[in-house]
């Protein structure tokens, strides 16, 4: 008989534990340890947090490229991360070609698409997905270059070794703030970069900086061209706009907290320059930044194929919704979070046009705290059940009554790919219905019970209504 793929992994995963339950040994091991059990053992050696087995695994390596990937460390463990740092080696350039450590790209980010490795993808040229294709230190531009040289030397007739050294890769998101332990990581980052100058390229995709505290002399190390993903908090409009003029390969902006005085004027007009370089822009998030009446300017810039719009506590007024349900970007938007913004006070019909434009490609739609009262519910709804694609649909904290809750939810059965709405509570659950009064917990659960046993009637127990996110 057969045995299938699962008792196969469990039995490694097994053999790996047991391995590990006695370090000493663990790292004997790996000298003889055959290629297919590095993965299974390293991961054995991620969960169970074993430094020195991590560091030596990371020496001997038998793969191009090593991924934290999808293990999930909870909370950042910068003693794990720095074992494994500790591990990576700068290689003489004869070692590559036969057999033994082959490591060149170390990724430590948390990466839930990324596999431990992607050698086995081709067995004749080593590959990596996650390769930096930006930097001039990076493996592929450097080797581009010996290449050249190499070429140059052939029709010269020279022979000499044409590099010292393997070009390595470091893949790591930072998180820059003011904390002792982040200090110390950064500065561990800083002196294996200073040793490894010129072969090392420490490439960091996801930067997060806490801008009222951080210390950002680690920026100097980086090559702000390969960052992806950036956050900052609390930042002076002028201060981003001179870090979007480096980093123009963003994929994902995230600014919250601007102050209101730096967003105005020739500030203003500077950054909307530079947010029109970022082609490769998908993602835009801005919470509570003032964009009353100027959120046509930024639709203007930012490219049509935006997949994610987060626009929470941005003071939106009508002139902005009727902007947004104009722009190029509305027929392409597949998460949008309009929420904590009155965009229901006057009018609807701007929200309700956008609704029909964006109902083709919607996947997550957020309107929490919007003053959305049941006639605006109502209007909407035909729009909103047209949303074929939606999966999430958030509106907690809304004055809605249990009558247009249950209508929606009536509506909204016969979306399948909707799994989770998060609804109000329903106004007669409160003393008063500005949410300030007590909340009924009887009634409440009245409540939960009847949307229950209406999904259950429905067939449709796979969607997920609660009153808050989890
Ligand atoms: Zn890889
Ligand atoms: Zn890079």
């Amino acid at each position: 008989m057969k045995m299938d793929q699962k008792a196969t992994a469990t039995l490694l995963e097994l053999a790996a534990k047991c391995l590990l339950s006695n370090e000493p040994s663990a790292i004997h091991a790996l000298e003889e340890l055959p290629r297919d059990l590095f993965v299974p053992l390293f991961i054995a050696a991620f969960l169970g947090r074993h430094m020195k087995v991590l560091k030596e695994m990371v020496k001997v390596w038998p793969f191009h490229c090593l991924h934290i990937g999808t293990l999930n460390t909870e909370e950042t463990c910068y003693e794990i991360l720095e074992a494994m740092i500790d591990g990576l080696q700068i290689l003489p350039a004869q070692n590559s070609s036969t057999w033994g450590p082959k490591l060149r790209i170390l990724d430590l980010r948390q990466d839930p698409d990324c596999e431990t490795t992607c050698s086995e993808v081709t067995t004749t040229l080593p590959f990596c997905f996650q390769s930096c294709v930006y930097s001039q230190q990076s493996i592929l531009k450097i080797e581009e270059a010996q290449q050249n040289v190499s070429c140059l030397k052939i029709i010269n007739s020279e022979s000499e070794p044409h590099s010292a050294w393997e070009p390595v890769e470091l893949l790591v998101d930072l998180f820059i703030s003011d904390t002792l332990r982040t200090k110390q990581f950064i500065s561990f980052l800083q002196s294996k970069v200073e040793q490894n100058f010129g072969t090392l390229h420490l490439c960091c995709r996801g930067l997060k900086i806490d801008t009222i505290s951080a210390d950002k002399s680690i920026l100097q190390f980086l090559d702000l061209g390969c960052i992806d993903h950036l956050e900052m908090d609390q930042a002076d409009l002028s201060e981003i706009t001179s870090f979007l003029a480096q980093m123009i390969h963003l994929n994902s902006l995230s600014l919250s907290d601007i102050p209101f005085k730096s967003c105005k004027g020739i500030n203003f007009r500077t950054f909307l320059i530079w947010l029109g370089k970022l082609k490769n822009l998908q993602e835009f998030s801005l919470f509570s930044v003032c964009l009353k009446n100027q959120l046509h300017k930024l639709l203007r810039v930012l490219p049509p194929e935006l997949d994610t719009l987060y626009l929470p506590y941005c003071g939106l007024s009508n002139r902005d919704i009727t902007a947004l349900s104009q722009s190029s970007q509305a027929t392409h938007l597949m998460l949008l979070n309009l929420s904590d913004n009155q965009i229901f006070s006057e009018v609807y019909e701007p929200f309700q046009i956008l609704l029909e434009k964006v109902s083709g490609t919607l996947k997550l739609l957020e309107l929490n705290n919007c003053l959305m009262t049941d006639s605006v519910l109502s209007a909407v709804l035909p729009a909103l059940s047209h949303c074929s694609h939606l999966r999430v649909f958030s509106f907690a904290s809304n004055p809605i009554s249990m009558p247009m809750l249950t209508s929606l939810l009536q509506h909204l059965t016969s979306l399948m790919e909707l799994k989770h709405v998060i609804y109000p509570v329903p106004i007669h659950c409160y003393e008063h219905w500005d949410f300030q009064g007590r909340l009924d917990q009887q009634k409440l659960a009245e409540v939960q019970a009847q949307l229950k046993v209406m999904l259950k009637t429905a067939q449709r127990e796979d969607m997920k209504w609660t009153t808050s996110p989890q």
